[in-house]
């Protein structure tokens, strides 16, 4: 039978390292901004890369013509066509496709990807209909959507830095992933050029910023994080160009490889670090993102399992297996409001293998969902309350002013569909900020805006300008 007082320990020692009281909050968000400095005054050797995009004008609203995009950044991709009509016409029709990536091409070769890649593009670039306009003579242009962290000398193009959220494939590293897309698409008869090379987050900014000229940050919260954000070009040291003629420069963090001695890591995060692709890495992420939560829960559920007998005599099987309880799952779970927590049991049941549990056992599994979700939301608000820090954005400053209105434009599948994460995010930077900033600082979902982000992005820099 279960070891009721072994399960209540461990849940209780669970619950205190995972605590994130304010002022611990406080010391993640300054330790962030402090990091954010240093990111920008040298190249190499820090926790935040600090990417400099070459993005140094956002979307105004005045873009027209024909745009495609992708986006590869996760478990899917997806490529999408717009026609811009200007300020009058805005976006005049778009249309999108998702595909999911088949995961032996997530660690196989270079080549075999991007193909995969270019072929789908040109499955989608052959079913355009006739309602969208490209001028006679004119090449399709496209915006690329890569989210990982990537090193750039220009808009259209970046080398690889590392693969990151399940990815590794070896021969990409070091490679300008523009010029790889570029042959695969080739190899396709494919006619297409990429103008702009950006990634989700900064894609998410510029879709943000041309329907909200107040957004200044953007944050993903999907199988990885990560954030971007408009800094002043003069406050980059590391920048050894010329001064852009916008004044700014948009910078992209890579924030999910934050780490500090404030974040509240575990020993389950410990083991999930150690066994990942990439331990010692993305720290902030594996604590954070849609890849790891249910990861996380599986760890801590193992453990009740084999030291407190939680679900029987015998350790279920499928509970061995790493990644089998995916984030959605988690959050089912989690959002259960029957009285009996149905939702648990068929879902502990189907996933799991793990037939007839008592009601006692199913509270167990929401509230190990609970600590793990609401650390996830308080340090994504923490992050979000460095970068306003950051940009002065946090206070008022002098007596009886006010915080400019400061909109954060947020993706991701994670924040959309996590209920409990997404809320937690809320109200924990209105908490964060006090009442001076909380009606100023406003977090604004940007559904799809990094697909339409990223057409922006190929319009403002097409070779037809
Ligand atoms: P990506 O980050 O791969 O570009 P998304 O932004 O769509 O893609 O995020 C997908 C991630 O969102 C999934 O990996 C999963 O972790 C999370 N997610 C998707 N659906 C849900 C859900 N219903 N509840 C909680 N998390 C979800
Ligand atoms: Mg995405």
């Amino acid at each position: 039978s279960v070891l009721w007082s072994h399960v209540e320990a461990v849940v209780r020692e669970l619950e205190e390292s995972c605590a994130t009281p304010i002022k611990k909050l406080r010391q993640v968000a300054d330790a962030m901004a402090v990091e954010m400095h240093a990111g920008l005054a040298s190249e190499g050797g820090t926790k935040l890369k600090m990417l400099i995009s070459y993005v140094d004008n956002l979307p105004t609203g005045d873009e027209t013509g024909l745009f495609y995009a992708l986006d590869l950044g996760g478990t899917n991709f997806r490529v999408l066509r717009v026609q811009l009509g200007g300020k009058e016409g805005r976006v005049v029709k778009q249309e999108f496709e998702e595909v999911s990536i088949p995961p032996q091409l997530m660690t196989g070769g270079s080549d075999e990807l991007f193909d995969f890649i270019a072929s789908a593009l040109a499955r989608f670039v052959a079913s355009e209909g006739e309602d969208y306009h490209l001028p006679v003579g004119r090449q399709r242009e496209l915006g690329f959507t890569f989210s990982f962290p990537v090193r750039q000398i220009s808009i259209g193009s970046g080398t690889l830095v590392k693969w990151t959220k399940g990815f590794n494939i070896d021969a990409t590293v070091g490679e300008d992933v523009v010029a790889e897309l570029a042959r695969a698409m080739e190899r396709q008869g494919l006619n297409m050029r990429v103008s702009a090379l950006v990634n989700d987050t900064i894609g998410t900014l510029a879709g943000g910023r041309y329907h909200d000229e107040d957004v200044v940050a953007a944050v993903i919260l999907g199988t990885g994080t990560n954030a971007a954000y408009v800094e002043r070009a003069e406050a980059i040291p590391k920048w050894r160009g010329l001064l852009p003629k916008s004044g700014d420069m948009v910078i992209n963090m890579e924030w999910g490889n934050f780490s500090s001695a404030h974040l509240p890591v575990t020993e389950y995060d410990r083991a999930l670090d150690d066994e990942s692709l990439n331990p010692g890495e993305q720290i902030y992420e594996k604590l954070i993102s849609g890849m790891y939560l249910g990861e996380i829960v599986r760890r801590i559920l193992l453990r009740l399992a084999k030291e407190a007998a939680l679900f029987g005599e015998t350790v279920p099987e499928k509970l061995l297996v790493p990644f089998v309880l995916r984030t959605p799952v988690m959050s089912a779970m989690h959002h259960d409001r029957s009285s009996d927590l149905d939702v648990v049991g068929t879902k502990l049941k189907d996933e799991l293998g793990i037939s007839s549990t008592s009601l006692r056992v199913r509270k167990v599994v929401v509230q190990i969902c609970e600590v793990v979700a609401r650390r996830s939301g308080c340090l994504a608000a923490a992050g979000i309350v460095g970068i306003m820090k950051k940009v002065g954005r946090d206070d008022a400053g002098e007596e009886g002013s006010r915080v400019p209105r400061t909109v954060i434009a947020m993706d991701g599948g994670l924040y959309e569909h996590y209920a409990m994460v997404s809320a937690t995010v809320q109200c924990t930077v209105k908490e964060m900020l006090g009442e001076e900033a909380t009606d100023s600082v406003v977090i604004k979902m940007a559904n799809d805006g990094s697909g339409v982000g990223a057409a922006l992005l190929a319009a403002s820099h097409s070779q037809y300008l």
